[in-house]
């Protein structure tokens, strides 16, 4: 099966399809006329049940964080004991004889409806409330079993539809293989999930959950983006061989320079992007200088709540040690909360009609005032620890940047009456991942000390193709000249002011668009760290000469040659300056 090219990497064994949190099915039935009180008890005693199970994770959640603030379950403990609603279930079991979960899909629908009417933005999130509750009460009515992550005890492909950030946190990483979606983009978050963890993935497979079988051994080509169903023993032997010679080709860096080293000397930094979560071991071996992107979101994320101070700060400072290692002056760049698009959370953003373009990142971090303070103060903390800067993410115009300098003020000064350390002059940034700054960049820049480019969500917004979506993947295209051209408008922006500029989206670690980034001029390529020895070894192999000329392939080309045909100009370029052995390995990387 064909689909993309995902995450890099081969990966054999057999199938194990993830079924996930999904559609629960529901039945309709009418009760037999003797059965309608058993049907109250059953679902009284799901009621309890919910009740218990609520209780005990308020208390162990209470226990872990020690917050008192427990509001969301709290509030889903409400509406259980709501005896207006309860009522109404219950007549439907008695008056129409309908079964249990019937009754309660029938009567939540009504009650989410009317809260989603209504404008006040506080009421629609109560809809959510609702949506969970009755997923609770759904779940233990048909005995649905949510915890598919459980089931994977093995090493295995995980085959699913499509897998949210949070499901791909659950899954027990020593049993995961490779991935393999229906769904899904290369730059979506999975995506990146799978970079990160060094496991091969494959999406947009469009129908593999119904094609593969539970059990059956798959072969998993995440650099050419196939998987093989059935394969027979020869294809299987030669697989296997082939994934043996590729862990040894890319495990480390060639050579004692650092990486990104240029053949002349010159320098492309390169730094690597990290998920809370996510061991840091290994980083110092591949060659990063330092930590270029710290996804401070999937503290979140991993375990569906807000930290606490403490919790981040803890988070935040072993990060910061960590980094140290990498070297002296190793930087560590903290981006804060990017959350909401396709890193939803439940309880946490609110249902928007166009989560790409609503309250998300910085935006929700302004209109959430106390969880923007509660990380301002760990990071500062943490400064003490190591080189920490400090990223504003989604930065789409500079009334953000002032607003959120104010809060970062207020944090400092709230520290200092406290007698709490942190490091003075954090440099503090902005990415430039919306067309709006990289147009403003010029103007932006004066108020930052450094940029980062966030090409996954520029690309997904100057393209207006949403970066999760295989139906539009073809119109994602990095080196479309519109984004060439914020790109550039960005860097030169950065240079003009002084400051440096990196590029921290997935493209940073592909061949040709990344080594494109560098000859624009970025200072700092950052990756999840597995992309980091071949990069290198690229960079090697040319000079700062040679990326001047690479740099105005794009323009030599006539006016109207297409984001797909400029790639491929800028492969050819590239690859004919490479030797084969380094086209080999760089031909099986591409975001
Ligand atoms: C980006 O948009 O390029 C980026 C690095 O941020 P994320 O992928 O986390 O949205
Ligand atoms: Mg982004």
């Amino acid at each position: 099966m064909h689909g993309l090219a995902t995450a890099r990497g081969l990966a054999a064994g057999p199938v194990f399809v993830y079924r996930g949190d999904g559609d629960i099915p529901i039945p309709e039935y009418i009760v037999e006329e003797g059965c309608v009180d058993a049907e109250r008890a059953r679902l009284d005693s799901s009621i309890a049940a919910i009740r218990v199970d609520l209780e005990k994770m308020i208390e162990t959640l209470r226990e872990r964080t020690g917050r008192k603030d427990l509001r969301v379950f709290e509030c889903h403990l409400m509406i259980l004991e709501d005896a207006f609603l309860i009522d109404e279930i219950e007549k439907r079991i008695s008056a129409n004889r309908l079964n249990a979960e019937a009754a309660v899909r029938k009567v939540f629908a009504m009650h989410r409806a009317q809260f989603e009417k209504m404008n006040d933005a506080y009421f629609r999130e109560r809809a959510r409330d609702l949506d969970d509750v009755e997923r609770r009460l759904l779940k233990s009515l048909t005995g649905y079993s949510n915890k598919a992550h459980l089931e994977l005890k093995a090493p295995s492909i995980v085959v699913a539809d499509d897998l949210t950030p949070s499901e791909t946190v659950q899954l027990p990483r020593e049993f995961v293989l490779g991935f393999a979606t229906n769904g899904g983009s290369t730059t979506s978050h999975v995506a990146l999930l799978a970079r990160a963890l060094a496991i091969p993935a494959v999406t947009g497979l469009g129908d593999i959950t119904s094609r593969a079988t539970a059990g059956e051994t798959v072969l998993l080509d995440g650099s050419a983006g196939t998987v093989t169903l059935h394969p027979d023993a020869a294809t299987e032997e030669a697989f296997r061989t082939a994934m043996a010679r590729q862990a040894g080709a890319t495990a480390a860096r060639s050579g004692s320079r650092p990486a990104g080293t240029l053949k002349d000397g010159g320098e492309i930094k390169i730094f690597a992007n990290v998920h809370p979560g996510i061991p840091l071991a290994g980083f110092r071996e591949k060659g990063a200088r330092g930590i270029g992107l710290y996804r401070s979101e999937y503290l979140w994320l991993n375990s569906g709540y807000e930290p606490t101070e403490d919790e981040q700060f803890a988070a935040y400072s072993d990060a910061a040690r960590f980094c140290t290692q990498l070297g002296d002056a190793a930087t560590i760049t903290i981006r804060v909360l990017d959350i909401g698009g396709d890193k939803a959370m439940r309880g946490t953003t609110a249902k928007e009609a166009n989560p790409f373009l609503g309250n998300r990142s910085i935006r929700y971090l302004l209109s959430h005032r106390e969880v923007f303070r509660r990380q301002l103060r760990a990071i500062l903390r943490a400064s003490v620890e190591g080189n920490v800067r400090i990223m504003y993410p989604m930065v789409s115009c500079i009334e953000e940047l002032v607003e959120a300098e104010k809060m970062l003020d207020a944090a400092r000064t709230d520290l200092s009456h406290e007698g709490v350390a942190f490091a003075q002059n954090i440099p503090v940034g902005a990415m430039i991942e919306v067309p709006s700054a990289a147009l403003c960049a010029r103007e932006l820049a004066r108020h930052v000390d450094f940029f980062s480019i966030g090409t996954n969500d520029l690309v997904q917004y100057t393209m207006a193709a949403d970066r999760g979506n295989d139906a539009v993947a073809n119109l994602y295209q990095p080196l479309n000249r519109a984004v060439v051209r914020l790109v550039a408008m960005s860097v030169d922006a950065a240079k003009e002011k002084g400051i440096p500029v990196s590029v921290c989206g997935e493209s940073a670690a592909d061949p040709v668009a990344g080594v494109f980034w560098g000859a624009l001029g970025v200072d700092t390529l950052s990756m999840s760290a597995t992309y980091i020895p071949v990069i290198s070894r690229i960079l090697a192999c040319l000079t700062r000469k040679d990326l001047d000329e690479y740099a105005k392939v794009p323009e030599s080309l006539p006016p109207d040659s297409t984001g797909a045909q400029i790639y491929a100009a800028c492969r050819a370029w590239l690859f004919a300056r490479l030797p084969p052995e380094v086209c080999e390995i760089a031909a099986t990387l591409k975001s």
